[in-house]
């Protein structure tokens, strides 16, 4: 009885998976296909002081589906994190962003922030991929800052820090994204050559309510001046929020309150307004 019921519940189980993997493999040659049909675009949310200068940015992949439209890239890059397709994605995003600050001054746009993710940061050669887009385009090491999370350090610390030290050596600047929402020690973070410490928004969003993630971000931002690391809070949205961060000692925002991301025609726009206002 136990094996027909068994089968029962294998004969229920199937039809919606094989759904599932035939929607994931479509998914993946659409998005093959995207790259070269020109449906992938960058966008920019800029990173802010206190009083709203643009001092950075980030960038962060949008893919317009010809039939879906948006389609999130929390959605999108994790199917292309299957497989080779994530290092070709974010190889163009490398090469549009150091053409980005090539095109621009640094007193325009001093930083550009780029997320790499776990796959490509392991299993390609990151360091010559991300030397030959910075020579490419005759960029400062200096202006690019290189995202990561905390699950590059999940299978091998040891190697990870190695091509961390790799990337520093080239002089890019090293960031840990999303900061608290995964497997984070704090031994490990005095092991890796980090210039940056992003705080996920998962705190931020919540610092007025939620007494702990108050008491967390307090804590975090305590830490990473004991270290001597910058700090950016993301998903800054009220001025509450700001003003507790600022209170705290944070100095660098990204969120809703002060810009979403937007395409780059308009981030020109704003970057052009922005000095306008300077002089
Ligand atoms: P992330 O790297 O943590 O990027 C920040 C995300 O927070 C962006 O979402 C941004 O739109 C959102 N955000 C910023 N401020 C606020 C705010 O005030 N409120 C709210 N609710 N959200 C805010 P987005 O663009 O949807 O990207 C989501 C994630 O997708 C990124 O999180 C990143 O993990 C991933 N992603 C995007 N582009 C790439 C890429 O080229 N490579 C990799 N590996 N991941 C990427
Ligand atoms: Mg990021
Ligand atoms: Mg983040
Ligand atoms: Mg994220």
């Amino acid at each position: 009885q136990a094996k027909a019921r068994g089968r029962a519940r294998i004969c229920c189980y199937e039809p919606a998976m094989q759904e599932q993997v035939a929607w994931r493999l479509e998914m993946e040659q659409s998005l093959r296909r995207a790259l070269a049909a020109g449906e992938l675009t960058m966008y920019f949310q800029p990173q802010v002081n206190g009083c709203g200068e643009i001092l950075a940015a980030e960038a962060l992949m949008r893919w317009r589906h010809p039939e879906q439209g948006f389609i999130s890239p929390e959605v999108f890059i994790a199917i292309a994190e299957e497989s080779d397709l994530i290092v070709e994605l974010e190889t163009w995003m490398l090469d549009g962003c150091c053409a980005l600050l090539g095109r621009l001054p640094a007193a325009a746009l001093p930083k550009l922030s780029v997320n790499i993710s776990v796959r490509h940061f392991v299993q390609s050669d990151i360091v010559a991929t991300v030397a030959a887009a910075l020579e490419a385009h005759g960029v400062e090491p200096g202006r690019l800052t290189v995202e990561l999370t905390e699950s590059i350090l999940i299978d091998s610390l040891e190697e990870a820090v190695e091509r961390m030290q790799a990337l520093k050596r080239l002089g890019v600047r090293l960031a840990l994204d999303d900061f608290g929402t995964g497997f984070s020690s704090l031994m490990y973070l005095k092991r890796l050559p980090l210039d940056e410490l992003k705080i996920d928004r998962s705190f931020v969003g919540e610092l007025d309510s939620d007494p702990n993630d108050a008491a967390i971000v307090e804590t975090v931002l305590v830490m990473v001046q004991h270290l001597g690391l910058a700090v950016v809070a993301e998903g800054v949205e009220n001025t509450a929020q700001l003003a507790f961060l600022e209170a705290r000692g944070c100095r660098h925002f990204q969120g809703f309150l002060f810009h979403r991301p937007m395409a780059e025609a308009d981030f020109r726009r704003l970057l052009a307004a922005d000095d306008a206002c300077l002089q």
